[in-house]
């Protein structure tokens, strides 16, 4: 019967109850008392019905379940209906929950998943081995009581998350572990970590190799381009047609020598530690070093330059890697600027923190060569690169120097008008 009916029916109960204690009421003539009594009982009957019901539904297994007739006949079947459901609807979900974590689990990299307090929720197996967590133990543990690692602290307080971490792995340094964290939800984050060991090792050869074969070349390079501008301080009588031959001999060896050196230095940036030689370096003495070094370069071709710096503001680096950095964006602006064109150097404090920038009245650069410039050899025109003594190098250096100096390049520019390459580096990097 559905509800509907069963109101119905219990109101024709009613009216049927009435019909029958009317006329004994009028009979006895004690009529009130007895609609009275009556609608006293019907209450009384529903009180307890409602009574039953609200202590079965609150504790349905300590109490055992109603079985009332009338209208509670049906809301109990109701009941019992939606109950079924929650039940089929809970089972699914479980199933569901069930299967995700079966999947989470088999997952070959490391997943744990952080509350909004950082302690761990809910990890898989693979987690487990990399970070070296126990189900018991580890459960609402803080991860920065799990992982005291302080890159890794430092990354993951920094909130920015944009680029994964490389770290050791906690329970084995051997193990390189690619970390990265996703926030989801309400303040909640996905560790992820993924073994790249492998990945590592290989990095490891590759710089290792470009290192020592530059290293071996610097040697004989060195004693040829000696010998070559020996030959070429002798008689010409002496040299006869070989001078054109030695001269070019004599430029191809000095460009090798600068990549030679160039790899070097590239190499040294990617294996020393950051923070090693680092001290206050005073830039305005640095770029007045740098800018009569341009003069000499800029020679016949008559760049205006200027350069405005403020002399107290000082940079918490390594000046040798800081000059190396600045002096090649000085240098290419003079190399990529027709004569008597303008560079001009400045250094200042702005509101995002300590900047250099070198504008210059240049070729320019198309935009969709700006995104690779910092590429090693990437060079947007080989011929006029080699011709003006390039490496290819130099702004694969001006990156590595900067990220390790927290710093970032913009490259703005428009060809055939000129180019603005500015560095900004972190409030925290200015020596107070
Ligand atoms: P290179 O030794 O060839 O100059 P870099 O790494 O210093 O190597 O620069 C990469 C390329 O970026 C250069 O080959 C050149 O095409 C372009 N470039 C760099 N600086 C400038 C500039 N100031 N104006 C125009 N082009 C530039």
């Amino acid at each position: 019967m559905s509800l509907d009916q069963a109101w119905r029916s219990e109101l024709v109960g009613v009216g049927f109850i009435a019909l029958l204690l009317i006329p004994l009421g009028l009979g006895t003539g004690y009529l009130i008392p007895i609609l009275w009594a009556g609608l006293t009982l019907y209450l009384g009957w529903h009180l307890y019905q409602l009574y039953r019901f609200t202590r079965w539904i609150s504790k349905p297994k300590s109490h055992p379940r109603p079985h009332p007739f009338g209208i509670w006949r049906p809301l109990m079947l109701r009941v019992d209906e939606l109950s079924g459901r929650g039940q089929k609807r809970k089972r699914k979900l479980s199933r569901m929950l069930s299967g995700f974590l079966e999947s989470t689990g088999a997952l070959p990299d490391a997943t744990v998943v952080l509350n909004d307090e950082g302690r761990l929720d809910w990890w898989n197996s693979v987690a487990a081995d990399f970070l070296g967590l126990d189900r018991k133990r580890h459960k609402g543990a803080l991860i920065d009581d799990l992982i005291s690692d302080p890159v890794f602290l430092s990354y993951l307080h920094a909130g920015h998350y944009s680029r994964p971490l490389q770290m050791p792995a906690p329970v084995n340094a051997n193990i390189s572990l690619e970390v990265r964290i996703v926030p989801y939800g309400k303040g909640k984050r996905l560790l992820q970590a993924r073994d790249i060991t492998r990945l590592h090792q290989l990095e490891i050869v590759r710089r290792d190799f470009v290192a020592n074969v530059s290293h071996e070349i610097r040697t004989p390079l060195t004693v040829v381009h000696g010998y070559v501008e020996s030959m070429l301080e002798s008689s010409e009588t002496f040299l006869g047609p070989w001078k054109r031959i030695l001269g070019q001999m004599q430029v191809q060896t000095l460009r090798m020598q600068r990549i030679v050196e160039d790899l070097l230095l590239l190499s040294r940036l990617e294996t020393r530690r950051s923070s090693e030689g680092e001290g206050v370096v005073g830039v305005n003495a640095l770029l007045r070093g740098i800018v009569d070094g341009a003069r000499q370069l800029s020679g016949d071709k008559q760049h205006r330059i200027t350069l405005d710096a403020d002399e107290r503001l000082r940079l918490v680096g390594n000046g040798h890697e800081l000059e190396s950095a600045f002096a090649n964006l000085v240098y290419n602006a003079v190399r990529y600027t027709p004569a008597g064109g303008d560079i001009r150097i400045r250094w200042w404090l702005s509101g995002g923190g300590p900047c250099f920038s070198v504008t210059d009245s240049g070729i320019g650069i198309a935009p969709e060569h700006i995104p690779r410039l910092t590429e090693r050899f990437y060079r947007v025109d080989v011929g006029r690169s080699r011709e003006s003594g390039g490496t290819g190098l130099g702004l694969a250096i001006v990156k590595h120097v900067l990220s390790r100096h927290d710093g970032t390049l913009r490259v703005e520019s428009e060809p055939g008008k000129g180019s603005v390459f500015t560095c900004r580096f972190p409030h925290a990097r200015v020596a107070s």
